[in-house]
């Protein structure tokens, strides 16, 4: 509302200014102050087109942290620090209250639905729970997935497949190629090809059953890419459908292409929609590399976790019209960066600042950890996204920023 007033207030200060032109000017420049005005003050309330979520897999506040003072400093701001809200927690825990996997928290945050650990999209019945890809999808909009891991990972799989066992990977993988998702980018060739299939990239399939995904998806109209020189030469202004899997399984370090070229390929390619467009980026490793405590891999994969926010929040401040928002799905690890000389074990480092300054690392043991992590977003309804709160109110405030409805109304939220 501040904005509008502003704008309300400079048009009238102008109005004085140009009060001796000739009439017409003037007229034409009231009206166009006042389309302009309510141009803003329709951005503060209108539905978001689009929606962009990113979600750094394991990301917990010791790898934010760790990656913040290697790249900018103690002082400095990483990509995800200038979002507009920067005030939310998520509590992360699954429906029975243990810590979470990555199948219950994607699975809350896709549906708005908590679950057990392990089930992708089900409820404990065994019932789909229909994800937000696939609102936006019935509506008319384009939608992607973008990941370093497996594309048939619980992450990426919770928001476009539904299996009672995340580990269901080769019938996941056709529910994934079968869903109508327009962009997939990511790992796991072995779950599409045949078994002892090898496509033009090197990638080898796992498959028994005679499927050969990546035909079948090309028959579906997708591209078919599989290195970063296949993705450097598409042709993201024509192209509608496009399947790039970029490794056999997990993605190696150092992630070729980056996530930050992944996310501006099919940012470009899905934000042609007309009807606008739904993405999941996932920073799938930063949780892998965390299981084994290995401090400088999750600082590499933080930081490019964070150049990929980078492309989105680009895109988010020029578009107007999208809500980005930026999470992790559970901590893992309990990593903790520190400079000072307390008695600790400094299992990892040293590493350094950009100034020179030594920090330790160390790490509270090798898997998830119920700890809440940090929301933020900008956009249209990001301030709902302000607070404590349960990880099914991302959905909830992703499909009212959409305009769908109210979501979840079963989700607890405190402020
Ligand atoms: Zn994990």
């Amino acid at each position: 509302m501040s904005r509008t007033l502003g704008m309300l207030e400079w048009c009238a200060g102008w109005r004085m200014v140009r009060k001796f032109a000739r009439m017409r000017s003037v007229v034409v420049a009231i009206a166009a102050c006042c389309v302009l005005s309510v141009a803003v003050l329709a951005g503060e309330y209108e539905s978001a087109k689009s929606v962009i979520l990113m979600i750094g897999d394991g990301m917990g506040t010791g790898q934010i942290e760790a990656a913040r003072w290697t790249l900018v400093g103690e002082d400095g701001l990483l990509a995800m620090d200038h979002l507009a809200v920067q005030s939310g927690w998520s509590r992360t825990s699954d429906i029975d209250g243990s810590v979470t996997d990555s199948a219950a928290a994607a699975t809350a945050m896709a549906t708005g639905q908590k679950t057990m650990n392990g089930r992708l999209s089900v409820s404990l019945t065994n019932d789909s729970l229909v994800t937000i890809l696939e609102m936006a999808r019935l509506r008319g909009k384009s939608v992607g997935l973008v990941t370093t891991v497996p594309l048939v990972h619980a992450t990426p799989a919770a928001f476009a497949a539904h299996a009672p066992n995340r580990d269901k990977f080769l019938s996941i993988a056709v529910q994934l190629i079968e869903a109508g998702v327009d962009v997939l980018f990511g790992g796991g060739a072995q779950y599409l090809l045949q078994f002892r299939e090898t496509c033009e990239c090197g990638w080898s399939g796992w498959r028994a059953d005679r499927r050969d995904l990546v035909v079948e998806a090309q028959l579906l109209g997708y591209t078919f890419i599989c290195n970063q020189e296949g993705l450097a030469s598409l042709d993201t202004d024509s192209v509608d459908r496009v399947l790039g899997v970029f490794a056999n399984a997990e993605m190696l370090r150092p992630l070729v292409p980056t996530l930050a070229e992944m996310t501006t390929a099919a940012i470009n390619i899905l934000s042609r929609d007309p009807d606008g467009f739904f993405l999941m980026i996932e920073g799938g490793l930063i949780d892998w590399v965390s299981h084994y405590n290995q401090a400088d891999a999750a600082i590499e994969l933080t930081i490019g976790f964070d150049r990929a926010i980078d492309v989105a929040l680009d895109y988010t401040r020029g578009a107007g019209d999208t809500l980005l928002i930026v999470t992790a799905d559970h901590d893992t690890g309990g990593m903790q960066a520190y400079h000072d000389e307390r008695d600790t074990s400094r299992e990892d480092g040293p590493f350094f600042t950009p100034g020179g300054s030594p920090f330790f690392v160390d790490w509270l043991h090798t898997d998830h950890t119920n700890a809440d992590v940090p929301v933020r977003a900008e956009g249209p309804f990001a301030a709902l996204l302000s607070g404590t709160y349960e990880n099914t109110r991302i959905f909830d405030v992703m499909v009212t920023s959409f305009g769908f409805g109210t979501g979840n109304q079963d989700s607890a939220f405190t402020e």
